[in-house]
């Protein structure tokens, strides 16, 4: 009996005691085995002329015995020495990566994530198996040896027999399981054709050899010379040598070998979705790092995109083997709907979560990744409007969210691809095509944001910034106005030879200073407000803390009044803050502003100037809860108001 080696020991220990749900992924790792073995010799032929190698020679072997309870997996690859058997099978290559998973095992007793996203190649037979057994014959040798374990202590290595070169990895499965309270592993799974053979469809398909299994099927048999007219077709079952795998892996093939249905039906099979994708592209790199990737949009949000449980990331592949599902690291936040494939040989098979983030080769496609989705989605902006304004509908919050979460840091990557909807063209609009049609004096970017399209095109703050004729963007989405807070300026990008036009600030038009007032009108409604002060202070004293301030508006035409907000929170950012946890007591300050030019303002005054308190507090507060209504927010008093306006109609 020879011993482990002590660090092989100590992964042993983990992989047969591990609770790990992820214990089918031991046939990924030998059949990855089988087909590095056979990838050297192929190797090694190209070069030595002595070696003829069949095609049978290359293909992988998968079988089990539901009886003695072994799965065996065989090459025809290069084999293994006595030597070589106890070398890579008694001794765990050691890297960085492997010490710091096992260090970390320790001390958190978890053995669960650390071992099985990432592979740790050969051992993982122990995590199904109770024994396992390897019968190999290298290249060129006439003997064969067998190496046993149970996975304990060590290992032997014995004579053996085998016809040609190759190994066969074969593994007799642990009992199943019976835990007293009625659950317990079992394997019986990996006795099952069905079971093989979706794991290897699953972790191996794009593996470059044919992985074979016997599968059995049914045929009809020959129809008999004397059959009658009553004859009724029989069958009869039989085996037969499959492939499993589709090896060539679709994003090696080139985009003109490959039909649109086959993307497609690529794409729904491995993720799940039963409609097409919106759109597919892809990206080879060749050189100091080479990939590919092949990346989809969605044509649908899925259900839970903007829950908690949604992971994003791509399938992460080194030379056709699954490393891991879902990628993180490949994907930005703001991107997170794509789902895709990534594929590099320069990356290691066994390279751990934790070393992922810091790897700068994952960095460096990660960031070509989001290069590509941002080029393929101006695209599509460009080209195929329609299916683009679906796409916003879709996936439009999530790239506002992450300008509003960098801080504005995103904003030169995002902002162009956001659509808002433009009042004055009545259609979805790109921040440049507003700019575009704005008139060259217009000094800001307007908006309006509220619950309803409809609701926001009937707001006289609205109407009156129309009727200057700049156009106002209605904003209906929550993340709308966060997302232009964080942005603060917007300013369309240079041409071909031209300087960069000034950025313009995005403004609420029931927010702060509009501006739109001309110099003389500003003036005016200043000496308004200082002429009535004595009224304003009495409404203020009506309102008490609701509002900050009653003033003479320069922003209205029609309507008798209005609430605006002046501090950086808007009334529609205090609507939606009260939704969330921690918002609530966010609250904008608010203005009333009065229509100085309005009949009603007249009557307010003449009240006031006879005396009449009563008066001057019931149409304080009809207008005040009038302008919250027409703009969309909430009374703190429905019966109260109700009552005032009876009491106006007796
Ligand atoms: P890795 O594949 O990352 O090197 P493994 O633990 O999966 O690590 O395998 C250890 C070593 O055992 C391999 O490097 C290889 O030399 C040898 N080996 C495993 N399986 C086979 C096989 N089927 N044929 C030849 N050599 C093998
Ligand atoms: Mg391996």
């Amino acid at each position: 009996m020879r011993k482990f080696k002590t660090e092989s020991k100590k992964l042993l220990d983990l992989m047969i005691n591990s609770i790990y749900t992820n214990r089918e992924i031991f046939l990924r790792e030998l059949i990855s085995n089988a087909s590095d073995a056979v990838d050297k010799l192929y190797f090694k032929s190209l070069t030595d002329k002595e070696i003829q190698l069949g095609k049978d020679e290359l293909a992988i072997q998968v079988s089990f015995d539901k009886d003695a309870r072994t799965v065996t997996v065989s090459d025809s690859g290069i084999g293994m020495t006595k030597d070589e058997l106890d070398r890579n099978l008694g001794t765990i290559a050691h890297s960085d990566s492997m010490a710091f998973k096992m260090d970390n095992a320790e001390s958190q007793g978890d053995d669960v994530d650390i071992i099985g996203q990432f592979g740790v190649g050969f051992y993982s037979a122990f995590m199904v198996a109770k024994s396992v057994r390897v019968v190999s014959k290298a290249y060129g040798s006439d003997e064969a040896w067998a190496w046993e374990s149970d996975g304990v202590e060590g290992y032997t290595i014995s004579e053996a027999t085998r016809e040609d070169h190759g190994t066969d990895v074969i593994l007799t499965l642990k009992d199943n399981g019976e835990n007293s309270d009625g659950t317990g592993e079992n394997y019986d799974t990996f006795l099952s054709e069905y079971g093989l053979k979706s794991l290897i469809k699953r972790y191996s398909n794009y593996v470059r050899y044919p992985v074979q299994m016997e599968v059995s099927k049914t045929r009809e048999k020959p129809k008999p010379e004397d059959a009658g007219d009553d004859y009724k077709p029989e069958y009869e079952s039989y085996t037969e040598i499959d492939t499993i795998n589709s090896m060539i892996p679709i994003w090696k093939r080139s985009k003109s070998e490959v039909t649109e249905e086959e993307y497609n039906e690529f794409y729904k099979t491995d993720f799940h979705d039963f409609a097409d994708p919106a759109r597919t592209f892809s990206i080879h790199a060749e050189g100091a790092l080479s990939y590919d990737a092949l990346l989809f949009i969605p044509s649908r949000a899925p259900y839970d995109l903007y829950s908690k449980d949604f992971k994003k990331g791509l399938a992460l592949y080194s030379s056709n083997v699954l490393i891991m599902e879902k990628c993180e690291e490949l994907l930005p936040d703001h991107y997170n709907f794509v789902r895709g494939v990534v594929d590099s040989q320069d990356l290691q098979l066994n390279i751990s979560r934790e070393t992922l983030q810091h790897n700068s080769q994952l960095r460096a496609i990660a960031k070509k990744v989001e290069k590509k989705i941002t080029a393929e989605l101006k695209k599509m902006r460009d080209n195929d409007r329609e299916e683009y304004e679906r796409f916003f509908e879709n996936f439009g919050r999530g790239l506002e969210y992450g300008i509003y979460t960098s801080y504005g840091m995103l904003k030169d990557e995002l902002a162009e691809l956001l659509l808002f909807y433009s009042a004055k063209q009545q259609k979805l609009v790109t921040l440049d095509e507003y700019l575009e049609a704005a008139p060259a004096d217009q000094k800001a970017i307007y908006y309006a944001a509220g619950e309803s399209i409809d609701r926001l095109a009937k707001m006289p703050i609205v109407n009156t910034v129309l009727a200057k004729g700049y156009d106002v963007l209605l904003c209906t989405r929550d993340v709308d106005e966060f997302c232009f807070t964080a942005m603060m300026t917007y300013g369309r990008a240079a041409a071909e030879g031209e300087d960069a036009p000034e950025p313009l600030e995005l403004k609420n038009v029931a927010s702060g200073e509009l501006d739109l007032a001309t110099e003389e009108e500003k003036k005016e409604a200043e000496e308004a407000t200082k002429e009535n002060e004595a009224l304003f202070t009495a409404m203020k004293d009506v309102l008490g803390d609701a509002v900050s301030s009653v003033t003479v508006s320069s922003r209205l035409t029609d309507a008798p009044a209005c609430v605006t907000a002046a501090g950086p929170v808007s009334l529609e950012m205090e609507r939606i803050l009260a939704q969330t946890p921690d918002g609530a007591d966010m609250k904008s300050e608010r203005v009333l502003e009065i229509n100085a030019k309005h009949a009603v303002f007249d009557v307010l005054k003449a009240a006031q100037e006879a005396g009449d308190a009563d008066k001057v507090k019931l149409y304080t507060e009809v207008l005040y809860n009038q302008a919250l209504i027409v703009e969309g927010m909430p009374i703190d008093d429905p019966v109260a108001y109700a009552n005032a306006v009876t009491k106006l109609m007796a």
